[in-house]
């Protein structure tokens, strides 16, 4: 029987839960914000807040928004991610802030960041897993709370965005000065890129890895993501193939999207020579598996094997953690559901040999 690897987030939706924003606008850094989809999208609604010259926007819904993510977790008993920000650059330099009708504020970005992360350090959002993503890591330690340099905050990831190898020795370099989770969004990736030199233990927590999208997009290489899916296998670090260009499909050995849910996603009873439990996924992540079975000669998952490796993120302020649960069969799964269905939870009965725990 044919063997895949997963690997698995609490994410429902691609690799975060939410996305906030506590302003609009930024000023473009490098290449890779060539053709940066924020300041398109921001132009297009009339908006005229990206460069240095020119104010940012506060968006004043984010700080309810938060709470509101915040009771949603908390219901649920998980913890949800928050990408922080897609519009704006969370450890840009403190810009003038403008309202919705462009008058301009007596506070600025600086001191929105500062309220955000005080926030943080109330313990506001305890259910929330924030990922701060930036092409300004230089910026961190000079920008975070002075407290954090020595106690970073469990539920606070600090990530950066090389696009060539070019920015990946600077950026990451940069970001490792940073005390605390860290992670790799490695897109729009523009050319190849080894990241073996800063996949030792300790240093990088997650990569994500992508090409860009877009009219105008730059040519993405498929084997720039085997080669990524194949240092963090080496290296043990969680790895996730957001996508080649949105258009063309991803490669079947790149598509690692098995949705784990909550923050416990398996139970595990220990029998005689193997375990038996269940595995909490998304029912279109069984799509995916399905396809992992045809394409390596079976019907669906119930003829497969399956090493399964899942990353979560347990509850409270332990770390990520990562098992692998090794020779894998899915007992029974139920067949057919329309497309509205794929972000259901489904749990998945299953068996397996060995259980590697890191
Ligand atoms: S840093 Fe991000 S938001 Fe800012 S210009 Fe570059 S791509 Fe756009």
């Amino acid at each position: 029987m044919a063997h895949k690897n997963y690997m698995a987030q609490d994410s429902k939706i691609e690799w975060t839960h939410h996305t906030a924003n506590l302003w609009w606008g930024c000023t473009k850094v490098h290449e890779g914000c060539d053709h940066c989809y924020a300041a398109a999208l921001s132009k297009r609604y009339g908006n005229d807040v990206w460069g240095n010259d020119k104010p940012r926007k506060q968006v004043v819904s984010v700080w309810k928004d938060l709470l509101k993510y915040q009771k949603e977790a908390k219901a649920a008993n998980e913890s949800h991610r928050v990408f922080v920000g897609s519009m704006m650059d969370i450890f840009e330099k403190p810009m003038p802030v403008i309202d919705s009708k462009g008058n301009l504020m007596s506070y600025n970005t600086g001191d929105l960041r500062q309220k955000f992360f005080d926030n943080i350090n109330n313990g506001l959002y305890p259910n929330l897993m924030f990922l701060l993503l930036t092409k300004r890591p230089s910026n961190i330690n000079r920008m975070i709370p002075e407290s954090w340099k020595a106690n970073p905050p469990a539920n606070v990831m600090f990530g950066t965005s090389p696009v060539n190898q070019l920015t990946a020795m600077t950026l990451i370099e940069q970001l490792l000065q940073v005390n605390g989770s860290r992670f790799l969004s490695v897109e729009p990736q523009l050319g190849e890129i080894t990241l073996l030199p800063w996949l030792q233990p300790g240093q990088i927590d997650w990569v994500i890895q992508g090409g860009e999208s877009g009219s105008g997009r730059r040519p993405f290489d498929t084997n720039w993501g085997r080669k990524l899916k194949a240092e963090c296998q080496a290296t043990n670090t969680p790895y996730f193939f957001k996508q080649i260009d949105k258009v063309l499909a991803i490669p079947t050995d790149l598509m690692i999207r098995v949705h784990a849910a909550g923050d416990e996603p398996i139970s595990i009873q220990s029998g005689n020579r193997t375990y038996e439990g269940q595995i909490k996924v998304l029912k279109g992540a069984i799509d995916d598996m399905n396809r992992a079975a045809i394409a390596a000669g079976g019907d669906d998952i119930l003829d497969m094997q399956f090493d399964i490796v899942i990353t979560y993120k347990p509850k409270g302020t332990r770390p990520l953690q990562t098992d692998t649960l090794v020779s894998v069969e899915v007992k029974d799964f139920e067949k057919g559901w329309d497309q509205g269905a794929k972000n259901m939870d489904v749990t998945l009965p299953i068996v397996f040999m060995k259980l590697l725990t890191e």
